[in-house]
């Protein structure tokens, strides 16, 4: 009897790591993009269906093409003061928090000149420089004005928020802490071009994330990582051409035109998702030298930039995270100070 209990104790701490490390998935369809969900674990299962409730209603209530949506019920306000949820506040006070920081690289009033671009909708074409000048009138996100005290916004008549740049984001953030609330510690998720993971492996090792070229459809490296999120804005996610020319759906605020500021992609790595996912889109917009220069004043995340002569820039934090593939092992890296 004496020796049984150790063996019974050994195989009760067996089935329970065993059943602590079983894994669950799910892929689903959201925000335009194929979304795939990874849980470990006992309450992964569970996880796993709060999530895909949670991202259902996340896409109903963001979307713009959808006109149920908060967003719409926004835009449609004209000038007048709207209640909304807790969710949108807290989304729209993050989006002119970080139109703030980036010097309005990220405006989430750019709406209609995206939707001039057809980059909303699907109709590509390139409008008149008048067009996009008037348009340009209508875009300030500093216009949006947050009453968090009683849960209302308002934005000027005829101006429209959207939130591509970072809806994926933040709702990476909001299934990560429900995740966490279900009890969950080991979690992956793919929402498009943002991975977020919680925690480490089960086993205790890192996660490899793959990160895109944007060279071609392979992948241009592999990442490292612990309970971050890892976001990467390229011009080769959407684009359309015209006589010779590439347009692709990064837009410039100060322009109204596709950001050609000799990046090719942008991968951004911190804790949260929407900032992570904010950043990429804006220090693609700022190009090389300004996202450097953003990161020394502002620290708290490190990045991938890679240019349009094919150069590889990280910042030191990812040294010996980041592995280029063999594909691409022959790219001047360079660990910026
Ligand atoms: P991302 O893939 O996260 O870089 O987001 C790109 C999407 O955000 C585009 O498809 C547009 O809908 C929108 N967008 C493009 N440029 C900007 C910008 N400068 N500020 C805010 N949203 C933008
Ligand atoms: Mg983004």
């Amino acid at each position: 009897m004496k020796k049984l209990i150790p063996c019974i104790l050994a195989l009760v701490l067996l089935l329970g790591c065993a059943s602590q490390e079983q894994k669950h998935t799910a892929t689903i369809l959201a925000m335009d993009t194929v979304m795939t969900l990874t849980a470990y674990g006992s309450q992964g299962e569970t996880a796993l269906t709060q999530a895909q409730q949670l991202i259902n209603q996340l896409d109903a209530q963001l979307s713009l093409t959808r006109e149920d949506s908060e967003t719409n019920a926004i835009n449609g306000s004209n000038g007048e003061s709207v209640t909304v949820s807790a969710t949108m506040l807290e989304l729209v006070r993050q989006s002119v928090a970080l139109g703030d920081s980036t010097g309005g690289a990220l405006d989430v009033t750019l709406t209609p000149v995206i939707q001039a671009w057809g980059f909303i909708g699907g109709d590509y074409r390139v409008p008149e420089p008048q067009e996009l000048a008037d348009l340009l009138e209508r875009v300030d996100y500093q216009k949006i004005s947050v009453d968090t005290a009683n849960n209302t916004m308002s934005l000027p008549e005829n101006m429209a928020v959207s939130f591509g740049a970072i809806a994926k984001g933040y709702t990476g953030d909001l299934v990560m802490e429900q995740m966490k609330s279900a009890g969950v510690t080991s979690a992956i998720v793919t929402l498009g071009g943002n991975v977020q993971a919680l925690g480490r492996k089960p086993d205790g090792s890192l996660w490899n994330v793959a990160l895109q070229s944007p060279f071609g459809s392979d992948y241009l490296g592999t990442l490292e990582v612990e309970d971050v999120a890892v976001v990467t804005s390229g011009g080769y996610e959407r684009y359309f051409q015209q006589e010779g020319e590439t347009y692709w759906h990064i837009i410039d605020p100060a322009t109204g035109y596709p950001a050609k500021s000799g990046l090719v992609s942008v991968t951004i790595v911190c804790d949260s998702g929407i900032t992570a996912d904010g950043l990429s889109t804006a220090l693609f917009v700022m190009g090389l030298e300004d996202a450097l220069d953003y990161w020394c004043t502002n620290g708290g995340f490190e990045a991938i930039f890679v240019t349009d002569d094919n150069k590889v820039y990280i910042t030191p934090g990812l040294e010996g995270s980041f592995t280029l593939e063999k594909a691409y092992a022959d790219l001047p890296l360079t660990v910026v100070e």
